[in-house]
């Protein structure tokens, strides 16, 4: 029932049309005339003017003639970088970009998927749920379209994403993630003169980060400074010095104890580091952007969508495999909505390089599961 012709061509198509982050205008435009022809409405928001996309988020809609709350299903039509004039090329069953840029699969053939699972509901006359499929920009940036997402719009109180490598695998767990930037500052000196009347901002940060739990913390729990700069040259005690850094944790009382632990030894060592100069106490201070990146997701394995999802995969003989993931995505803001949200996998692999592919056969087995998923929904 699955056309495999169909869904080469789609995938050739979408493929060839480039889309990186925050120009996704061209797909857009694509993807709205396609969903129209298979009969649904399509919505836009306004996000792509406040960050800087020439795009918006899509909101489509598929009635489908029977009763029930609608399923939602997630994809996002930016692609990493490079993707200048990307040049599908299909061998012995699988595609793979022709130069050196990336080939888009992700999250592409999510989109294909979709759209193959939606002619064979409308071919075969199968009566379904009302289908609401979001299609994010920028999630390559950091989830920033799904985080300004328009969720008055959406009914849905349970969804998939399609937006995960290999195939029978459904993620249930991600971990949410705290974002930080630091700057210190301290005082500046001659370092060869006076280097007593400075306070040097380079030796606070690295006093408090080896302080510091980082790594992985436990098997939940990791904790990163992945970003360091400041000072101006050899002989002068650093003024300033900026770090940027993250925790990750799939237990939201770890992430906030590492948090605080990260914070507190910084704080901490800005505290301690101080000088007498001329009959006055200087200080070193600090100031500290922290922000929530992306809330947990941890949908239980009673949650209903994955019962649906195993129960479709029992029935084709394909039991799906309930994994953790160890990033984010647009399922976690979803999940932080309130909408029960799993990411199944694509089939596309080896993402985020120029060796990145998909084969269709994968593309046909996904396709397949969607049906029996949205049939049984
Ligand atoms: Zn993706």
């Amino acid at each position: 029932m699955i056309n495999s012709q169909r869904i080469s061509e789609e995938f050739q198509r979408q493929a060839e049309i480039d889309s990186p982050s925050y120009r996704e205008a061209a797909m857009a435009d694509y993807l709205e005339k396609r969903f129209r022809v298979l009969g649904g409405s399509v919505e836009y928001d306004d996000v792509g003017a406040k960050i800087g996309s020439d795009s918006n988020n899509m909101y489509i809609r598929i009635p489908g003639g029977k009763n029930g709350d609608p399923l939602l299903l997630s994809v996002h039509m930016d692609t990493v970088t490079p993707a200048e004039n990307v040049e599908p090329v299909l061998k012995n069953g699988i595609f793979t970009s022709a130069g050196e840029t990336i080939l888009g699969a992700d999250d592409k053939a999510g989109i294909v998927e979709i759209i193959e699972a939606i002619e064979v509901l409308k071919e075969q006359n199968i009566p379904h749920v009302s289908l609401e499929i979001v299609i994010t920009i920028c999630e390559e940036q950091g989830l920033v379209g799904a985080k300004h997402l328009d969720f008055g719009r959406l009914q849905a109180k349970q969804g998939i994403a399609l937006d995960t490598t290999g195939v029978d695998i459904v993620i249930n767990r991600a971990p949410a993630a705290n974002r930080f930037k630091v700057d210190i500052f301290g005082l500046e000196a001659h370092a060869g003169v006076c280097p007593e009347q400075g306070i040097s901002a380079i030796e606070i940060a690295a006093r408090a980060i080896a302080r510091m739990p980082l790594g992985r913390i436990d098997e939940e729990t990791t904790a990163n400074v992945g970003k360091i700069e400041g000072g101006l040259a050899s002989n002068i005690v650093p003024r300033q010095i900026s770090l940027c850094g993250e925790v990750r944790s799939h237990n939201a009382d770890k992430l906030r104890l590492q948090t605080e632990l990260i914070v507190k030894a910084l704080e901490d060592e800005v505290d301690r580091a101080r000088i007498v100069l001329n009959g006055e106490t200087r200080h070193a201070s600090l100031t500290l952007e922290l922000h929530e990146d992306f809330p947990l997701m941890q949908v239980p394995p009673e949650a209903p969508i994955l019962q649906l999802i195993q129960a479709a995969g029992n029935h084709l003989s394909r039991p799906q495999e309930i994994r953790a993931a160890g990033g984010g995505s647009d399922a976690n803001i979803y999940n932080g909505q309130g909408i029960e949200m799993v990411i199944l996998a694509t089939g596309m692999s080896k993402v985020h390089t120029s060796n990145e592919q998909v084969s269709v056969e994968d593309m046909v087995r996904v396709s397949e599961l969607l049906v029996e998923i949205i049939r049984r929904a």
